[in-house]
């Protein structure tokens, strides 16, 4: 198939390459022209494990290319899948303005060139957006109906930073929202050959499943830690406690996210939830639970600045700085927040992150480190040694094997706060100056 893809972030950059490895003929269009420049000449926009590999392979054969021209694109292709951002508004609720320009510009360029296309909408959105929003831009910028002259389809992406091409290729599941049979046959054709069970259902229960998702997955989250705390608190392991709680087999409760660990963040959990209790709110709907995910995660994150503070060492090292390991991406992280606390503080902190440096140095991130985080550039190291030399105390956020070989055992050196129980955790607690968040 010949595929557009709107938007050459972490979904689209995933989708497209991944589509183009399959066997489609893919185009990657995005306003930044410093991602459409990577992609072209074959690098990938995001680091992800195995991304880099795959981009530079669908670049070279061919099968992957990008342009900020939409009108090429949709030229060119008879599905396109739009995969922009919808970040919070600073109400908390949903912001659909890049999706409503990418759907107006699709329907402008494809009233110009006519025949049958499927607009496959990616993006998170609350139930009722692309029904109510996003169809009526359609149709009147496409002039024509929507399930008549060009097909609508909601594809909810379920990848996972960090792991996102292994994900592509083994999706949890498949889920497709469609607005007519014909719009979800072009959805499932696209993803033919791939494994996981496939579900078409109307579009509000497409666009709801993204966010019964996400909401769980930051309870789950929110739960395991705070019984890490508590745990932690009476002097039990809570690693211990969920191992025998998860092999409960009548229970069969993935251990996914069930692991106490560090807060969570990123561009998507803390976002989709906020929008869906904003959501409830409007709709006079009661949602204690749901409310108070995002606190708990606040106050999970704050437990680890008092840890520091205890300490009384003022020159700290932070090994991760973004979201979670395995990616590069910045956004909401709580590592961020940590380092921003401390920084606050007056603490004299140096940080490393492999990945964030490599990004940087690509250019796809430095823009978003320049405007938003000047005040940690400044801090980023470019070995683990500098940080090890400078630290009184490090923090570790990370699992990269170049900082886990590098810690030092046995108290010789700083002392070392574990957000995220390393590999070798259950050795390093016997050695003094060794110290978990919440186990
Ligand atoms: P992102 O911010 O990394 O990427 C969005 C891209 O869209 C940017 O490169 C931006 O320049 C581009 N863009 C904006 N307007 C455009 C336009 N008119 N034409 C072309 N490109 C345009 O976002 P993301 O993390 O990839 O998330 C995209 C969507 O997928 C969001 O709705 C998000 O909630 C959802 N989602 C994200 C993840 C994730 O892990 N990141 C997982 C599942 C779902």
């Amino acid at each position: 198939m010949r595929i557009s893809v709107f938007g050459l972030g972490y979904v689209g950059c995933v989708s497209a390459a991944c589509l183009a490895g399959q066997g489609h003929e893919v185009i990657g269009v995005d306003v930044n022209q410093v991602k459409v420049d990577l992609v072209n000449d074959g690098k990938a926009p995001v680091v992800e494990e195995g991304i880099g590999e795959l981009v530079a392979d669908v670049v070279r054969s061919g099968a992957l290319r990008a342009t900020t021209d939409v009108r090429e694109a949709i030229a060119g292709s008879e599905v396109s899948l739009i995969c922009v951002g919808t970040p919070s508004e600073p109400n908390g609720s949903l912001c659909t303005t890049y999706l409503e320009r990418v759907t107006e510009q699709i329907g402008a360029a494809l009233a110009e060139r006519g025949g049958r296309h499927t607009v496959v909408f990616r993006s998170t959105m609350l139930p009722g957006t692309c029904l109510n929003l996003l169809v009526p831009i359609l149709e009147k910028s496409v002039g024509g109906t929507a399930g008549v002259d060009v097909g609508v389809a909601v594809n909810p992406e379920f990848l996972r930073e960090g792991t996102s091409v292994r994900d592509f290729f083994d999706p949890p599941k498949t889920v497709i929202g469609e607005l007519d049979t014909a719009s979800g046959d072009v959805v499932a054709a696209l993803y033919e050959g791939l494994p996981g069970e496939v579900f078409r259902v109307p579009i509000p229960t497409a666009e709801a499943i993204k966010y019964a998702d996400n909401a769980f997955h930051g309870l789950k989250i929110g739960f395991a830690n705070e019984l890490g705390a508590v745990c932690q608190a009476l002097g039990v392991d809570s690693h211990q406690v969920m191992d025998v709680f998860l092999a409960d087999r009548k229970l069969n409760i993935s251990p996914a996210y069930l692991r106490p660990g560090f807060a969570f963040g990123g561009s998507c959990l803390p976002k989709d939830l906020r929008s869906l209790v904003h959501a409830a709110q409007r709709a006079d709907i009661s949602v204690p639970i749901l409310s108070h995910v995002l606190p708990s995660n606040a106050d999970h994150l704050q437990r680890a600045v008092e840890m520091v503070e205890r300490t009384g060492r003022r020159k700290v090292g932070l090994f991760g700085l973004s979201f979670k390991p395995g990616t590069d991406d910045l956004r909401e992280s709580p590592l961020v927040e940590l380092a921003e606390r401390l920084f606050g503080k007056g603490y004299d902190l140096r940080i490393h992150d492999a990945n964030v440096s490599l990004s940087r140095l690509l250019g796809a991130n430095r823009e978003y480190i320049e405007n938003r985080l000047p005040h940690l550039a400044q801090l980023l190291a470019d070995s683990v040694e500098e940080v090890l030399d400078h630290a009184e105390v490090c923090l570790v956020g990370t699992k990269d094997p170049a900082v886990l070989s590098a810690l030092p055992h046995g108290g010789d050196g700083p002392l070392i706060v574990d957000l995220i129980r390393l590999p070798d955790a259950e050795a390093r607690r016997a050695e003094p100056g060794y110290m978990g968040l919440a186990w």
